[in-house]
């Protein structure tokens, strides 16, 4: 996960390792080598800008009070810089409801499906629920059929109704349902396209106001670098979300999404997807991923 910037980011910070100690030349000439590391790693040109502009005044501000070698203040400084960027603490999800509702939302790709399976799987095995899953994509009987494979395999319920076309009145009649069976979490899949569209974002305005759910979270490729901010943006506009999850993590992505999706939406990322498999998600920790990102 991120080799790249992890490599660029300790070559940057090796500049100041030899240093007996910080002037302004040497830490101008690391944050230029930091904030080329970000752009490479297609994080968006004022966020790299900002951030690097942060982590200089810290290191100028900090340098006689710290027992630290240069060289290690720095990195402290970058590492405590990207894990705020990335929203500083974790925050999980409300399950609070009875049912707890959670409305999926995302582009067609993004992983939207794959997690609504992998989210319920955690919630039943790590978190003792009883989840419900509804397939809402009215339009793709492919993605319908795509969810209770993920069900079946996971062994969970999934609510769905091929004869009707109506995704409120599925979501609606899956809350219902749960309700009636027992399930004290609802995950609703629904629709995606290729691309934002008004019709889209219609549809899951409608359900969330008719179903009301605790967690409305967007899902977004985070391979797609800088279109997953811009997608994000998009959603958000419109949704207002509680909070991001971002997939694919696991591929060969170079970490700007990562990165900057929480300061363009100020929204934080709950969860992240990190291969194919129904185990393959993780909290979303800022500051473990700043670990990461620093190697
Ligand atoms: P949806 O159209 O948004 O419902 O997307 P899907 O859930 O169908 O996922 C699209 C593709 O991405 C599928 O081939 C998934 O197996 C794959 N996928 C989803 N999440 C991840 C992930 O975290 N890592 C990887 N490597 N692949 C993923």
């Amino acid at each position: 996960m991120f080799d790249n910037l992890s490599e660029k980011l300790d070559k940057a910070l090796h500049v100041l390792k030899g240093h007996g100690q910080i002037t302004e030349i040497n830490v101008a000439e690391t944050t230029k080598e930091v904030r080329r590391a970000l752009l490479d790693a297609d994080v968006n040109f004022k966020i790299a800008k900002e951030f690097t502009n942060r982590v200089k005044e810290k290191a100028l501000g900090q340098n006689v009070l710290t027992t630290l070698q240069p060289g290690q203040l720095m990195v402290k400084i970058v590492k405590d810089e990207l894990t705020q960027l990335m929203g500083g603490e974790t925050e999980g999800i409300d399950l609070s409801g009875s049912p707890s509702i959670i409305l999926m939302s995302g582009l067609q790709g993004s992983g939207k499906t794959t997690f609504s399976g992998k989210l319920a799987n955690y919630l039943k095995t790590k978190k003792n629920k009883k989840p419900l899953l509804v397939a809402c994509d009215v339009y793709r009987p492919a993605a319908i059929d795509q969810l209770h494979v993920v069900g079946d395999q996971i062994g969970i319920e999934v609510f769905s109704d091929r004869e009707n076309n109506d995704p409120i009145a599925i979501a609606q009649a899956g809350v219902a349902h749960a309700k009636a069976n027992g399930h004290n979490v609802v995950i609703i899949d629904t629709a995606g396209r290729l691309a934002v569209d008004e019709r889209m974002m219609n549809e899951i305005s409608n359900i969330r106001n008719a179903i009301k759910p605790q967690e409305t979270l967007f899902v977004v490729d985070s391979m797609t670098g800088q279109d997953a901010v811009n997608t994000a943006k998009a959603f958000n506009d419109v949704l207002n979300f509680d909070g991001v999850i971002l997939t694919k993590l696991d591929g060969d992505t170079r970490g700007g999404a990562a990165i900057s999706i929480k300061s363009v939406v100020d929204k934080p990322i709950k969860f992240i997807g990190t291969g194919e498999k129904m185990e393959a998600i993780d909290v979303f920790h800022p500051s473990r991923m700043a670990d990461r990102i620093l190697g």
